[in-house]
């Protein structure tokens, strides 16, 4: 689903988790959380998103990069499978690589099967990432928001006034902070960061729906703030 001139939107409707994906179609084509291969209902996930993006011509060949909000199964599973079968580079911050090890063998002992990992090819860390060359230069903005795992990434699209949030910010709620490596104090440092970006019509979290228009984004903050934190 098309949201804004570059960025689609596909929202996880099944019974069962996963994420919600997002794809930028800027310069480079970048492919946000491919979520899960299946889950733990058997539902074809990722069979159910490639279809979508095909239906709005998005190929798997066509994607330059693919970025995880952070490490856990149902953001970066499929991911390891598109590494593989496309050749397409994975990217996550550097503060996430031992956390989605240790996340695996966490998942293995509870659910029996060790979820598969993508290799990270490209580390990231907070500032600008520029998408492409010369005068065709987009220019993305990653910020660190730790709290839900250690090296959570939020990224910010100030073109299309887009916020990707990962765990970190949903609706009216924030990501569990239970599992190893959570922290409701640094959580709540991450949410504050988050707020003060200005000019977001869409905010965009890793599961349920998205916030839709600036000043249900802004009440969006002051809610989860008042609630939480
Ligand atoms: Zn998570
Ligand atoms: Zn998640």
């Amino acid at each position: 689903m098309q949201l804004t001139e570059k960025m689609y939107y596909y929202p996880w409707r099944g019974m069962g988790n996963n994420c919600n994906a997002f794809l930028y179609a800027g310069e480079k084509t970048i492919l946000i959380d491919p979520g899960h291969v299946h889950n733990e209902y058997r539902e074809n996930c990722l069979d159910n998103l490639l279809l979508e993006m095909e239906g709005d011509g998005f190929t798997p060949e066509k994607i330059d990069l693919i970025i995880c909000t952070h490490g856990h199964p149902d953001h970066c599973e499929a991911a390891a499978l598109l590494q593989d079968k496309y050749k397409i580079r994975v990217a996550m911050h550097k503060d996430e690589e031992s956390h989605m090890k240790m996340m695996a063998a966490f998942f293995q002992q509870m659910a029996g099967s060790k979820p598969a990992q993508p290799r990270i090819d490209l580390y990231l860390q907070e500032g600008e990432l520029e998408l492409g060359s010369g005068e065709k230069k987009d220019t993305i903005v990653l910020y660190h928001t730790p709290g839900h795992s250690p090296g959570s990434l939020s990224i910010h699209f100030p073109e299309e006034r887009a916020l990707v949030t990962g765990d970190a910010v949903f609706h009216s709620s924030i990501g569990r902070t239970d599992f190893p490596g959570g922290s409701m104090a640094t959580l709540g440092k991450s949410v504050d960061k988050l707020s003060r970006i200005e000019d977001i019509d869409w905010l965009l979290p890793g599961h349920m729906q998205m916030v839709k228009g600036e000043e249900a984004v802004r009440r969006n903050f002051m809610l989860i703030k008042r609630m939480f934190f």
